[in-house]
């Protein structure tokens, strides 16, 4: 019992500092973003479904292209809007880096010359290729039994909960996955690749072995939508779907906005976990909450460095105003002598 509410504590704990760090200011800017994304999403698709998609819903082909297309296209949008943060290295956009190193194009450029093509080509086999292939051909999407219907059509906090609710589940088995991956014999053969940038970009999301992509990030995804069955609408799949995709390339980005709304979600990683797995590569295998890193200790390094880290900060600041006190005093005390 006292270990049960030790660990309570040690999140709540988690939590508080989490949305401290993020401010108030940026809570309320994050909500506002995640209440215009949601809003838009509902909207076009209350017009989109009904008079374009409901028709060819019957067919099994029809969800493989609309979740597939989806999937990528909102992948690749976002790695655009990246990529365009990279290439212009606004200031009021680089604050937000997370690793103190550089970029890996300016710490590495050959190395990363070499790279860049080999992630693009993996990026377009998993996305392009792997994913709709196995889409079409894989039962579990066939057997799935999710709402097509328009009379029951999802409202917002139905597609709020359904979208938790899966990515809670995709956490799970992709937490499962990912340590399995770090068994040194698995590592080695499946992903080293995925570790081949320990200063994360945007693209650096899938460039994955294909047998880790289909285990670790495509598998983990369906099966959040196979429990609930006829409980979920397919249009609370496409919000998810989007989301996913979002939140995966946002994790390897490189950046910590504290404005990203998915992060307001309860218990939810912070912005540099993936970030710290990549760097450090100790623990912090979750993708999207911290539950499963917390309950098997796998966090407690990362917790470890964020800890160190915040006192250094503090030092610093005290420090910074010492000086800035020091620096007044002897003006004044010339001043006074003048
Ligand atoms: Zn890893
Ligand atoms: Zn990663």
């Amino acid at each position: 019992m006292k270990v049960i509410s030790s660990q309570l504590n040690k999140l709540v704990d988690y939590e508080i500092r989490r949305f401290k760090n993020i401010g108030i200011q940026n809570v309320i800017i994050g909500l506002v973003i995640g209440v215009i994304w949601l809003v838009s999403f509902y909207e076009i698709i209350r017009f989109i479904y009904p008079n374009y998609l409901y028709q060819y819903s019957k067919s099994f082909y029809f969800i493989a292209a609309t979740v597939g297309g989806l999937s990528s296209s909102s992948y690749f949008i976002s790695n655009f809007f990246f990529f365009l943060c990279y290439r212009g290295e606004y200031e009021f956009i680089e604050k937000f880096k997370t690793n103190p190193d550089p970029w890996p194009w300016k710490e590495n450029p050959e190395r990363f010359r070499k790279l860049l093509p080999i992630t693009l080509l993996r990026n377009f086999c998993n996305t392009c290729v792997i994913m709709p292939g196995l889409i079409l051909l894989s039962g579990l999407v066939r057997k799935s039994k999710y709402r097509l219907d328009l009379d029951t059509m999802p409202g917002y906090i139905e597609i709020l909960n359904h979208i938790y609710f899966i990515l809670f589940i995709d956490d799970l088995f992709s937490h499962i996955v990912h340590r399995l991956l770090h068994i040194p014999s698995l590592y080695r053969l499946f992903h080293t690749q995925h570790h081949e940038y320990d200063t994360t970009i945007g693209v650096a999301s899938l460039h994955a072995h294909p047998l880790e992509y289909i285990f670790s990030n495509l598998l983990p995804s369906l099966i959040g939508a196979l429990i609930l069955g006829e409980r979920v609408h397919i249009i609370s799949i496409y919000a998810y779907t989007i989301v996913k995709n979002f939140n995966s390339v946002e994790n390897h980005c490189g950046y910590d906005f504290p404005i990203y709304p998915i992060r307001l979600l309860p218990l939810s990683i912070g912005g540099n976990f993936h970030d710290f797995h990549h760097s450090h590569n100790a623990g912090a295998y979750s993708t999207h909450f911290i539950y499963w890193d917390f309950l098997s200790g796998t966090a407690d390094y990362y917790f470890k460095i964020r800890d160190e880290q915040d006192i250094q900060k503090k030092q610093k600041a005290l420090n910074a105003s010492k000086i800035s006190q020091e620096t007044q005093e002897s003006k004044e005390s010339k001043e006074k002598k003048g």
